[in-house]
């Protein structure tokens, strides 16, 4: 069995054939399924698709790519957010972190926009704290501030679970930083992709604090690479895994699972 701890099942590529993605989810053996939210809308969508499937959860939050839904909304958002990790299959507050990196017709990131990103995420984490959940980070461009946050966190509150630094980028000394804080690492199907400076961070990693992702509809894998993603895939990560680090498939596809479940109790 398999854990897909990154699939965006509550997104509008899936609307139409979600549970024939399940279903091929599971013909892949890959069984447990985490949908995490990227704003208000798609974070109540990952609870209702959770809700009706077995083996699929959800997590809840805003992605920093969506920051204007709290600028715009503030302490509405927040409430909202609070009211819906208290869901008995919400496992994480996810995807939450920052992203400075400009995207493609999008114009340049603001100094207020950093600044409104960093007080979500810090609102965001206590709301983890508060429920006891694990996070899914996403970071991308940005992580010497991410981990500034970080430090203060874990020294001064009672933030204590653990979590996701989910499709990482970073470089060697980000990841060690983010493994010394006892986090988890999660690798998508980039990693299929040839990419050595990708390779040398998933060698890097040591296997009992790797987590699979497929993060679809993005990243398909090789063979797959430019259709649209389902977690069905995610056995190619897993094998890409298994020969970077030189060991069997079997214990991959194992050590990654027991990961997946102790970090999201699932
Ligand atoms: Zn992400
Ligand atoms: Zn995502």
């Amino acid at each position: 069995m398999l854990v897909d701890t990154h699939a965006h099942l509550n997104f509008k590529a899936f609307d139409k054939d979600v549970s024939e993605v399940i279903r091929r989810a599971k013909k892949s053996s890959v069984n447990k399924i985490i949908v995490p939210g990227a704003k208000i809308d798609s974070s109540k969508k990952a609870g209702q698709i959770a809700e009706k499937y077995p083996g699929v959860y959800a997590a809840v939050g805003i992605h920093p790519h969506h920051v204007h839904e709290f600028t715009e909304n503030g302490r509405n958002v927040i409430n909202t957010l609070n009211r819906l990790a208290k869901h008995n299959k919400v496992v994480a507050i996810g995807e939450i972190g920052l992203d400075y990196y400009r995207y493609k017709n999008y114009p340049e990131i603001t100094r207020d926009e950093i600044s409104a990103q960093k007080k979500l995420f810090i609102l965001q984490m206590k709301i983890a704290e508060l429920f006891n959940l694990p996070v899914i980070i996403h970071c991308r461009n940005a992580h010497d501030d991410l981990f500034e946050i970080l430090d203060k966190i874990l020294t001064n509150t009672k933030f204590t679970h653990s979590g996701v630094f989910h499709c990482f980028g970073g470089n060697l000394i980000h990841l060690n930083k983010a493994l010394e804080m006892g986090f988890f690492i999660g690798f998508d199907g980039n990693i299929t992709y040839g990419n050595l400076r990708l390779r040398e961070l998933v060698k890097a990693t040591p296997l009992h604090r790797i987590v699979l992702e497929s993060d679809s509809p993005y990243l398909a894998p090789v063979p797959c690479r430019g259709s649209r993603n389902e977690p069905a895939n995610l056995p190619y990560i897993a094998s890409c895994v298994s020969d970077i680090h030189n060991r069997n498939l079997e214990e991959i596809v194992k050590t990654t699972t027991q990961n997946a479940m102790s970090l999201f109790l699932l």
